[in-house]
């Protein structure tokens, strides 16, 4: 078995679609690399953030759905998503977040590295962790970020789940997905991938007292993991369904294939492939800039836009004085 090669993308649930691009583009500073509408409920905007090219790996995505009620932490979901910064970039962070009034918690070290958790306008648990390995990371910065090239976001580092019994969840990510221990920190068991490191580690905490989770505003919808291609997709799909989890068929996600399962302790997981990528449909220079269907959403282009809150350009909003 071939194991997954990390995180592709995480998806999560914002609250209105103008305070999630002001803050991810405008003050986190990541590049919106694709403006579509969420598939299966085209009503609602999808935005996707990346580095400069919109690399796999790279990729934090919302669904706006502002009439949801806030999430309920619990077991079943994930909790938070790690960004990868450059080492020595996080007390330079820290002021830039304070500056715009965002809800910082007490840097930390975890597994070794520095990390500053936060929380994103819709309650969102974010993390800004100095990669060790943030140096050798693939990813280009995009030049008209509001942040300094060398201070940008790299990409996605981690997540953080919680599930009643680690047992099932465990053997899932092992023997399916190819994950494999690699140490254990204040209660959190972190599993790595393809050697570990920035973006291909997960770290799992048992939560048998808490109250099942529940999606909503500030949750996180799913974990991606990367495969090369339809080929590789197709035998990890076959090592889940061998653990008995439930695929569905491959998706054309149009800018990846996509298969979805809930893995055993209730976490939505996808494989999605490297392929085709952002650039299928856009000029790379102009990426994110329009409203971007697949083509057959594309009839119904004039009923999806005039249902979509119109988006003006990122302007974040300066709370303190
Ligand atoms: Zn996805």
């Amino acid at each position: 078995m071939r194991s997954v090669q990390g995180l592709h993308h995480v998806t999560a649930i914002s609250g209105p679609a103008q305070e999630n691009l002001d803050f991810y583009a405008g003050v986190l500073g990541m590049r919106l690399v694709k403006k579509s509408v969420n598939q299966d409920d085209p009503g609602t905007y999808h935005l996707f953030y990346a580095d400069a090219e919109g690399r796999p790996g790279t990729d934090l995505t919302f669904f706006p759905w502002a009439q949801m009620a806030p999430s309920r932490a619990g077991h079943g979901l994930a909790t938070e998503v790690a960004l990868a910064v450059p080492e020595g970039t996080l007390d330079g962070w820290a002021r830039r977040l304070e500056r715009y009034g965002v809800a910082l918690g007490a840097a930390e070290r975890r597994f070794g590295e520095r990390a500053l958790p936060l929380r994103d306008p819709h309650g969102l648990p974010v993390a800004l962790v100095e990669a060790a390995d943030g140096a050798t990371r693939p990813f280009t910065p995009w030049e008209q970020s509001p942040v300094a090239a060398e201070r940008q976001i790299l990409g996605l580092h981690g997540a953080r789940l919680k599930v009643r019994t680690l047992g099932p969840s465990i053997e899932l990510l092992r023997n399916a997905l190819g994950y494999e221990p690699a140490g254990e920190e204040g209660g959190w068991h972190r599993f790595a991938v393809a050697g570990g490191g920035s973006g291909r580690h997960l770290d799992l905490a048992e939560a048998p007292e808490a109250p099942r989770g529940l999606w909503g505003t500030g949750a996180i919808h799913h974990l991606a993991f990367r495969v090369d291609d339809e080929a590789h997709q197709a035998e990890v799909r076959a090592a889940v369904e061998e653990a008995a989890a439930r695929p569905t068929p491959v998706i054309d996600r149009f800018w990846f294939r996509s298969v979805y399962f809930k893995e055993p302790g209730g976490v939505l997981y996808e494989l999605a492939t490297d392929g085709p990528g952002f650039a299928v449909d856009e000029e790379p220079a102009h990426l994110g800039e329009s409203l971007v269907l697949p083509p057959w959403l594309e009839p119904h282009r004039g009923e999806i836009e005039a249902a979509l809150p119109k988006l003006a350009a990122p302007a974040p909003v300066q709370v303190a004085p």
